[in-house]
């Protein structure tokens, strides 16, 4: 098997799969508040489509599947998708990326269709805040879906956090601390310049060396853990009083473009090499019109052949792509 290496060097084994661009909350980094257009749902990947592209994507390599959106659990019968998946042969790691709202209900079913790990997107404690950032008043819920999947024993329970700055200062330390009592790790993600409505500045960033600076004065110093794997996009911390790690996504002021592996499938079945990318392949059309595995398989590779060096955020150059986080899948 040819592994996906790009012109720099880089291996592709891991994949993100959105499963629908629509969303029950509305976070203001994200989407809009009102008038969001969603994909008609006949342009939205089936579970068959969805399966096939995997499997081709695990014969050239991949072996990490992580599934998002939009909100993932909001898509019908999203525990079926997992078992499918979970089965796929090649596929050793299955995650999922969840706004929680609806994880009290869903993972037990989740879990019995074989997913453990999970990342959940929380950025404060403060219910108004959270009603602020969100648009909706669902933090009682996302408490609930993080309860529940203690309860239930998924493996390692990340807790994904927004850093925008000026807005979750107050966030920083209590999430932190909150992590540290119950065993979840925070990472904390720099805001990107990927909002439905052009709200992104620099200024507005709040920067991993910040966080750091506020959880080394509010918590306990913090050391860098030498990391196992150099291609994981977090740089991880271990609070020095062995309580706790936390993890940062640092994309605007640490890139870490020369360590991606990730490729990218939206809802709709576009395949993109990066978050920030302008093109795309169409591979939904090539799989409603017949095309044969090794089409696809040939489509994936030319992807992945054309993929570029890293975002230019940092630079005058930078344009942002024309899909917001929602419809791309973070
Ligand atoms: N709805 C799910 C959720 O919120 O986790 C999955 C999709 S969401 C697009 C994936 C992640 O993207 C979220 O966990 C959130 O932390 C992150 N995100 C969204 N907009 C962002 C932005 N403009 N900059 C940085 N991260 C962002
Ligand atoms: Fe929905 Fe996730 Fe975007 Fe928030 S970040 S609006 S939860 S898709």
């Amino acid at each position: 098997m040819m592994a996906l290496t790009d012109s720099f060097g880089r291996i592709h084994d891991n994949l993100r799969v959105s499963v629908t661009d629509r969303c029950n909350i509305r976070c203001f980094y994200c989407m809009p508040e009102t008038d969001v257009r969603f994909v008609r749902r006949s342009e939205i990947l089936d579970f068959e489509e969805i399966e096939r592209f995997v499997r081709i994507a695990a014969g050239l390599g991949v072996t990490k599947v992580r599934i998002t959106g939009g909100e993932p659990l909001v898509r019908r019968d999203l525990p079926v998708l997992v078992r499918r998946l979970a089965a796929v042969p090649g596929i050793a790691d299955l995650a999922l990326t969840t706004n929680g709202v609806l994880l009290a209900e869903m993972a037990a079913a989740l879990y019995d269709a074989g997913l453990r790990r999970i990342n959940v997107h929380l950025d404060t404690l403060d219910r108004a805040r959270f009603r602020e950032i969100t648009r909706r008043d669902d933090l009682g819920r996302v408490l609930a879906g993080l309860e529940e999947c203690r309860r239930l024993g998924y493996a390692k329970i990340k807790l994904n956090a927004v850093a925008v700055k000026d807005l979750v200062e107050p966030d920083i330390v209590p999430l932190a601390r909150f992590g540290r009592e119950n065993g979840f790790e925070v990472r904390y993600i720099e805001f990107m310049p990927l909002d439905a409505q052009g709200l992104w500045q620099r200024g507005k960033v709040l920067l991993a060396d910040e966080i750091l600076a506020m959880l080394a004065s509010g918590i306990a110093p913090l050391e860098a853990v030498p990391d196992p794997d150099p291609r994981a996009p977090a740089a991880e911390y271990v609070f020095a009083d062995g309580i706790g790690r936390v993890g940062f996504i640092a994309s605007v002021s640490r890139p870490f473009c020369l360590n991606c592996n990730r490729l990218r499938l939206t809802a709709d079945g576009k395949l993109r090499y990066c978050l920030f990318a302008i093109e795309e392949d169409d591979v939904k059309s090539l799989m409603r019109t017949g095309a044969p595995d090794a089409e696809i398989a040939d489509s994936i590779r030319r992807n992945v052949a054309a993929k570029w060096e890293g975002h230019e955020i940092n630079s005058s150059k930078f344009v942002a792509p024309p899909r917001p986080m929602y419809a791309i899948g973070g």
